[in-house]
């Protein structure tokens, strides 16, 4: 089973979608199996991190911006080569186990889709859960 949301990503940052992942995984009725996240947009990219301090979040942000700065060398003419940059290097899914019914993720982690092209008012996410 696929399922979809979207979201309006009106700025640069990491957005917790772990309660979305939980509902499509509860949707899917499947106990015990995988779920893939993924994100079908270029600027943008999917990853696991603390969710307990919302500043390791803020400081991901800052540092991709500073390991992918933007360049007067780029010739991308949208202009938005330092977004592709950080999406490529975070990565557009995460895989998750499922046991339960329920997500297993540490004590500390969270599900992020990470904005790096605002303002995008209808980014889309997938989750495809599989048994087994
Ligand atoms: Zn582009």
């Amino acid at each position: 089973m696929l399922t979809q949301f979207g979201l309006s990503a009106t700025r640069e940052g990491l957005y917790d979608i772990t309660a979305q992942v939980a509902d499509a995984v509860t949707a899917s009725g499947v106990s015990d199996g995988i779920a893939v996240v993924y994100c079908p947009h270029t600027t943008a990219a999917i990853t696991i991190n603390e969710s307990y301090d919302p500043d390791v979040a803020r400081d991901l942000v800052r540092g991709l911006d500073a390991a992918f700065p933007d360049r007067a060398d780029f010739a991308h003419a949208e202009g938005n080569s330092a977004a592709h940059l950080r999406a490529s290097a975070v990565g557009e899914s995460v895989t998750v186990i499922v046991e339960g019914g329920q997500l297993v993720l540490g004590t500390w982690q969270g599900i992020y889709f990470c904005e790096f092209d605002p303002p995008r008012p209808a980014r889309k996410v997938y989750v495809k859960v599989l048994a087994g």
